[in-house]
C-alpha cells in the first residue's frame, strides 16, 4: 500500500462548532421567553443505554435547554409508557422527545415511536418524518444521518454524482443516509447481510457509509482510493477498546478522508439531536 494518509475527520470539532451554534440560537430564543427542552425516556437499566442518556442531558444542559430524563422500570407495561408519552406530547415545555432504543421485547417499538407527536419526534423514527424524508420533503431528519450530511459538506465532499454506497440498511441510519445522499444527487447502492460479493460494491465507492457493528469487516482492499469513508460502527473489543466497522489503518492508506472511531459520527450524532430540539423549538414559534 502507498504512503499515503487519508485526511482525519474531527467529528468532535466540528461537533462542538454545531453546538456553540446552537446554544447561540438557543439564547435567542430565551428572549422571547422559549427555553427549548428535550424529554428522553429510558426503560430498563442497561448501563450503557443510561451512559448515552445522561450525555443527551448534559449535552443539552451545556447548550442552554431544559432536558428531563423519564427513568421508567423493565417491566413497565406498553399503556403505561405510552400513557407517559402522551403526557410529554402535551407538555408545552417539551419540544423533543426521544425514546432511547432498544427497549425491552414485551414492549412494541413501532407503536411507541407511533405515538410520539412527529413534530416533538427528534430522532425522526416516526413513520411521517420517515414519509417525508422518503417524498424528498425532510420535517425532522434522523442524527446520524443528519450529521453525516454535515460532515461531508463542511469537508467540501459533493454527492452529485458520485457513486455512494451504505452498508447496513437500518431504519436508523442506513435507509435514511441512504435517502439523504440520493436526494444529494448520488448513485446509492444500500448492502445489506444478504448481498453477495460486499467488496465488489465497496470497491465502487466515492463515499462509504458502513453501520454494521462489526469490527474490520471493511479492509483497506475493500476500498476505492480517494474515497471518502464515514464509519459509523460502534464496537467494543475484548480489550475495552472503542472500534468502528472500517479497519483505519489499512484504509488510511487508500482513502482520501475517513471518520475515527471514537471521535467521528458519534458527537455529531448527539450535536444534531441539539439541532432537531432547537428546531422543534423554533417551529413552535412561527
Ligand atoms: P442494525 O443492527 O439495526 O443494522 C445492521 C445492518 O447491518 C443490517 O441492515 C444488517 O443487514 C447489516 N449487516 C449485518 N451483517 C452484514 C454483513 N455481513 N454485510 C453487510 N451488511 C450486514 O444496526 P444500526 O444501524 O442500529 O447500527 C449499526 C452500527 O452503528 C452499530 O455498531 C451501532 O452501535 C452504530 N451506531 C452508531 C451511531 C453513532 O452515533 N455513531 C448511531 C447509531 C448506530 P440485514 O438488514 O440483512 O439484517
Amino acid at each position: 500500500m502507498s504512503e499515503n494518509r487519508a485526511r482525519r475527520i474531527d467529528g468532535r470539532a466540528l461537533a462542538d462548532q454545531v453546538r456553540n451554534d446552537v446554544a447561540l440560537a438557543v439564547q435567542e430564543l430565551k428572549k422571547k421567553n422559549i427555553t427549548p427542552g428535550l424529554a428522553v425516556v429510558i426503560v430498563g437499566d442497561d448501563p450503557a443505554s443510561h451512559i448515552y442518556v445522561r450525555n443527551k442531558a448534559i449535552a443539552c444542559e451545556k447548550a442552554g435547554m431544559h432536558s428531563k430524563v423519564i427513568r421508567l422500570p423493565a417491566d413497565i407495561s406498553q399503556e403505561k409508557l405510552l400513557e407517559k408519552i402522551c403526557n410529554l406530547n402535551d407538555d408545552s415545555n417539551i419540544h423533543g422527545i426521544l425514546v432511547q432504543l432498544p427497549i425491552p421485547d414485551h414492549l412494541d417499538e413501532n407503536a411507541v415511536i407511533a405515538t410520539i407527536d412527529p413534530n416533538k419526534d427528534v430522532d425522526g423514527f416516526h413513520v411521517i418524518n420517515a414519509g417525508h424524508l422518503l417524498v424528498g420533503d425532510p420535517k425532522v431528519k434522523p442524527c446520524t444521518p443528519y450529521g453525516i450530511m454535515r460532515m461531508l459538506e463542511n469537508e467540501g465532499v459533493s454527492a452529485w454524482g458520485a457513486e455512494a454506497v451504505i452498508v447496513g440498511a437500518s431504519n436508523i441510519v442506513g435507509k435514511p443516509i441512504a435517502l439523504l445522499l440520493q436526494a444529494a444527487g448520488a448513485t446509492v447502492t444500500i448492502c445489506n447481510s444478504k448481498t453477495r460479493d460486499l467488496a465488489a460494491h465497496t470497491r465502487r465507492a466515492d463515499i462509504l457509509v458502513t453501520a454494521v457493528g462489526r469490527p474490520d469487516m471493511i479492509r483497506g482492499d475493500m476500498v476505492k482510493p480517494g474515497a471518502v469513508i464515514i464509519d459509523v460502527g460502534i464496537n467494543r473489543l475484548d480489550d475495552g477498546r472503542l472500534v468502528g466497522d472500517v479497519n483505519f489503518e489499512e484504509c488510511q492508506s487508500v482513502a482520501q478522508a475517513i471518520t475515527p472511531v471514537p471521535g467521528g459520527v458519534g458527537p455529531m450524532t448527539i450535536a444534531m439531536l441539539l439541532v432537531n430540539t432547537l428546531e422543534a423549538a423554533q417551529r413552535n414559534v412561527l
